[in-house]
């Protein structure tokens, strides 16, 4: 059931600092989100591709879906006509798969770049390196459908409050380093989950996930 208290709270907090709130509603049932959906909100966000077509097939057409999990190449073509925005691009080549999709549906498929700033080697993204070379590249400037909004990052899995503080600093300080390449739409730093939203808003997250802490 969803928690319209701690909702109400959370909107208010995220308002004030201007920073957007994706309400992350994988595993949650078609009655949770339309409940949501029936205070006002909009944006949603899955980490599996089969779950987000499933939901999105039964609800209204006016939500927006966010992609915020590991994303497979060849699964883009599934959401592609109707993803709103794209959290985890990971690497050139489902950047460019997004792209060719893109096209293909006559659309602009909005992206953010996922950075690796968690201890976890598990956890995916690119390295600030690996973008500076990335985002100077021909092949990359070749893509038309795409449009990169910003950056995302997933921080370790930790309680170590200055640890967390120095990975969502890493991600602003990366965003600052990139956004001179791209134009005024470049303003997205997705960073803050449901244990570390607060530490990320102080630390310039525009956008926050967050899933367990709306549902009881
Ligand atoms: C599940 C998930 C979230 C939300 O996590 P909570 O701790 O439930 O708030 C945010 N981002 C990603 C990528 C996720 O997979």
């Amino acid at each position: 059931m969803v928690n319209f208290q701690k909702l109400y709270a959370i909107k208010e907090e995220l308002n004030q600092a201007n920073v957007q709130l994706v309400a992350v509603t994988k595993t949650r049932s078609l009655e949770e989100i339309l409940s949501l959906y029936e205070s006002g909100h909009r944006i949603f966000g899955e980490n599996r591709v089969q779950e987000m077509l499933d939901k999105q097939a039964q609800l209204p057409e006016d939500i927006q879906w966010h992609q915020i999990g590991h994303l497979q190449s060849n699964k883009v073509k599934y959401i592609a006509p109707f993803v709103s925005l794209i959290h985890s691009v990971d690497s050139y080549k489902l950047l460019k798969v997004i792209d060719q999709q893109a096209q293909k549906f006559e659309r602009t498929i909005p992206c953010l770049l996922q950075v690796h700033i968690a201890q976890e080697a598990h956890k995916y993204g690119f390295s600030l390196d690996e973008l500076q070379e990335l985002i100077t590249q021909d092949q990359f400037a070749a893509l038309t459908n795409v449009d990169i909004q910003g950056l995302m990052g997933m921080a370790t899995f930790t309680d170590d409050q200055a640890q967390l503080q120095k990975e969502f600093q890493n991600l602003a300080m990366s965003f600052d380093q990139l956004k001179h390449h791209f134009g005024p739409s470049f303003k997205t730093r997705s960073m803050g989950m449901s244990g570390d939203y607060k530490l990320a808003v102080q630390e310039g997250s525009t956008m926050v996930r967050i899933g367990s802490l709306l549902f009881t």
